[in-house]
């Protein structure tokens, strides 16, 4: 330190946050509130583990794998395990730690001042962050009142504002409504902009929209091993485009992303993946309970969802969403994720499908605390 520097502490730290970008310092950060309740059911997870069969598979190539090595430079088990997959070719896949990875080199590599971004809103706040970070403008299309996809005004804004990407969720999370083929295909058709569908639910319903890929270089698809292949502990995600346009994203990852117990894991699971959506379909089996379940409660809006996750509000005068929250949390265990501060969803909670069990203790708890409130 030099013999200049400011005695003060908190001008020191000043010193050294005044080179951070404006944009940056203005900006709230991503963060969740860490709990340890009896019963998770707010980050949207898979209720199973990976099988023990595919986890005895990986452990023993992870045995034997020397850990001073590197990983291979290009994960090409992984990749090669999405390709067959997706039946998409192999240098069209970008794998990464987690979708989120992808969503950040996509956008590091079309954002700067001056362009703008559509997001239909509310939406996974990771697309306004980065593309702020980025020194992006995010032009909003605020979803309509009954939170589906307002397709024209997502049209329309990215038109006006020559926009360069144009994300969409589906199905979207926290609201669960998807996009149609044709919506998708309209968005892509009738603009000039990258499209970024961000499919992390898909598994669990809406239009997959990995045949649309071909003949469309302006079309990005990305998904997550994090919600129905059980994998959100080991991160991992991939994406899908034209090889000319991922092989410019893949100019914004780090070398080595992926290392090596991801990269067998994730090949691995992809290949269990009937095993997979086995269980796929008895989540949604869950959340169509919950969803007919809950529709029967009096003083709750439940919205349709395509996702493994229901989004409601809480409508009875005589109970706020928050006091709900919290006594699910301390009287039941129970776990919910509070969207209330997104735009439009003013009094909103979301909650995923767990277990039976758990999606039973879900139901009571819901069921006894909105009678008290409704008397
Ligand atoms: N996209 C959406 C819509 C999500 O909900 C999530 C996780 N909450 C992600 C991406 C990120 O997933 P990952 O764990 O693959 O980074």
């Amino acid at each position: 330190m030099s013999d200049t520097a400011d005695p003060n502490p908190l001008n020191q730290v000043e010193s050294a946050l005044r080179h951070v970008k404006p944009s940056v310092r203005t900006l709230g950060a991503y963060t969740l509130k860490p709990y340890e309740p009896r019963i998770k059911l707010n980050q949207n997870e898979s209720p199973f583990d990976v099988p023990q069969a595919v986890k005895d598979r990986i452990h023993a190539v992870l045995a034997e794998r020397p850990w001073n090595r590197y990983p291979p430079f290009v994960a090409s088990n992984f990749i090669q395990a999405v390709s067959e997959a997706t039946r998409w070719p192999a240098d069209g896949v970008l794998v990464a730690n987690g979708s989120n990875e992808l969503i950040q080199s996509v956008l590091a590599v079309v954002v700067g001042p001056g362009v703008s971004v559509v997001v239909p809103e509310p939406t996974f706040t990771l697309y306004r962050l980065r593309t702020e970070v980025n020194g992006g403008t995010v032009v909003s299309v605020p979803l309509r009142d009954d939170l589906s996809f307002d397709v024209d005004g997502i049209v329309r804004a990215a038109r006006a504002s020559d926009a360069a990407v144009v994300v969409l969720c589906s199905p979207n999370n926290p609201t669960g409504a998807a996009l149609t083929r044709d919506e998708i295909q309209r968005v892509h058709d009738e603009t000039d902009a990258l499209v970024l569908l961000d499919q992390a639910y898909v598994e669990f319903g809406g239009y997959d929209a990995i045949s649309l890929l071909d003949g469309r270089p302006r079309l990005v698809v990305l998904r997550t091993f994090s919600k129905a292949m059980a994998m959100a502990g080991l991160r991992a995600g991939y994406l899908l485009a034209h090889p000319d346009l991922a092989a410019e994203v893949h100019k914004a990852k780090l070398p080595y992303n992926i290392n090596f117990f991801t990269e067998c894991a994730a090949a691995e699971v992809l290949r269990a993946r009937d095993v997979m959506h086995e269980r796929v379909r008895a989540i949604c089996g869950e959340r169509d309970r919950l969803v007919a379940e809950m529709g029967t409660i009096p003083g709750l809006r439940v919205y349709p969802t395509a996702a493994n996750f229901v989004l409601f509000r809480v409508e009875a005068p005589g109970i706020s969403h928050r006091r709900l929250f919290d006594r699910l949390l301390a009287e039941y265990g129970v776990l919910v994720r509070d969207v209330s501060t997104y735009p439009m969803l003013e009094r909103c909670l979301r909650v995923n499908a767990g277990a039976p069990e758990e999606n039973d203790v879900f139901l009571d708890g819901l069921r006894t605390l909105m009678r008290e409130a409704t008397g």
